[in-house]
């Protein structure tokens, strides 16, 4: 029975989306091969990522900038041979951020900060820009890549947005890997909590992972994932897991993933404000990103990686570095820390 009205959903939801996509694109939706207005050709396939804003030191020792930087090319060459391959983009942006959750040296996943009680709660989100679904986690502490776990909440639950033990009830009846809160010990991690507790300082983010791409079937999507503040208190939540904060999506106009002070993310709503600039403004993507992370936020806060259906790619920030990287169908394949 369950099933059944599941499937009827599902069969509902396809339908409203062909009759959206109907209604949309006649005369309007140029052809993906159709040069932009720009003149530029569209790109047939784009990809950026991002694995955290803020203060990185560029007194960093080779070794360790150099593990980082490969880090971030082998994640950037799963999604480019995803699109490549004619994949989807949300194929695309969940396997790069799983690698990426896998990864210990970035705040997601294995890498996950610690929290004032000495554990993890980690969040994540996806968007599918063809047709609004989303699916966010929130404060998981057993589920190996919540990036899953938040597609299976978009595609297998009526729900956007799941938290907490509710989250993890809902991770049994899915069936994804679990882990202990061991399995995010690291000592890297460990040592920065401890030193944050011996300054007294206040809850600070040390990154996010996060993907966004467009693919040949012109399909746009978005994702992030975070294990939020070192030292956070409460449950505390940023914007990873919210929807038109941290992660947005729509094929109108862009994906965005963010990353930064979730807090200021989510007062000015950063991923649907970029796409608003750009659906009620006519802004470009890179104009309307500019417009949000270097005179809406202020200076510190973080940065965001977008694309928009033509391809281009925007990677903007107010701090000292982003860790991000960026393939395209054009050739284009690279990795970067500092501006
Ligand atoms: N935005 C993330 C959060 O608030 C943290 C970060 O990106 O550094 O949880």
């Amino acid at each position: 029975m369950a099933d059944g009205m599941r499937e009827t959903r599902g069969i509902l939801r396809h339908c409203l989306f062909l009759t959206l996509t109907l209604a949309v694109v006649p005369g309007c939706a140029p052809p993906p091969d159709a040069p932009q207005a720009s003149g530029t050709p569209r790109l047939e396939w784009a990809i950026a990522i991002q694995a955290g804003a803020g203060v990185i030191s560029r007194s960093v020792d080779e070794a360790n900038r150099q593990e980082h930087l490969d880090s971030l090319g082998k994640a950037l060459a799963i999604g480019q041979r995803i699109l490549q391959d004619g994949g989807t983009s949300l194929d695309a942006v969940e396997q790069v951020l799983i690698y990426i959750e896998d990864d210990p040296r970035f705040n997601a996943g294995r890498g996950a900060v610690y929290n004032h009680d000495g554990g993890h709660e980690l969040d994540a989100s996806i968007m599918d820009g063809s047709n609004h679904a989303c699916g966010a986690v929130a404060g998981l502490t057993t589920v190996k890549n919540p990036i899953a776990l938040a597609r299976d909440v978009m595609e297998k639950s009526p729900h956007v947005l799941l938290a907490g033990a509710g989250a993890e009830r809902f991770a049994d009846e899915m069936g994804v890997e679990r882990v202990t809160q061991e399995y995010f010990h690291t000592e890297h991690r460990l040592r920065q909590w401890q030193e944050m507790l011996r300054r007294e300082a206040d809850p600070d983010a040390p990154g996010t992972a996060g993907a966004v791409a467009l693919d040949r079937h012109v399909n746009l999507a978005a994702g992030t994932s975070t294990g939020g503040l070192t030292d956070k208190r409460f449950e505390q939540i940023g914007d990873s897991p919210i929807i038109g904060a941290g992660t947005y999506a729509d094929n109108a106009t862009c994906a965005v993933s963010g990353t930064g002070k979730g807090e200021e993310y989510i007062r000015f709503a950063v991923g649907h404000r970029i796409s608003a600039l750009m659906a009620y403004g006519g802004r470009s993507l890179q104009d309307a990103a500019e417009e949000v992370i270097l005179r809406t936020l202020r200076e510190g806060d973080g940065g965001i990686v977008g694309v928009d259906r033509d391809g281009n790619i925007a990677m903007v920030f107010n701090t000292e570095g982003m860790f991000r990287g960026a393939a395209d169908s054009s050739g284009r394949f690279e990795v970067a820390i500092w501006k």
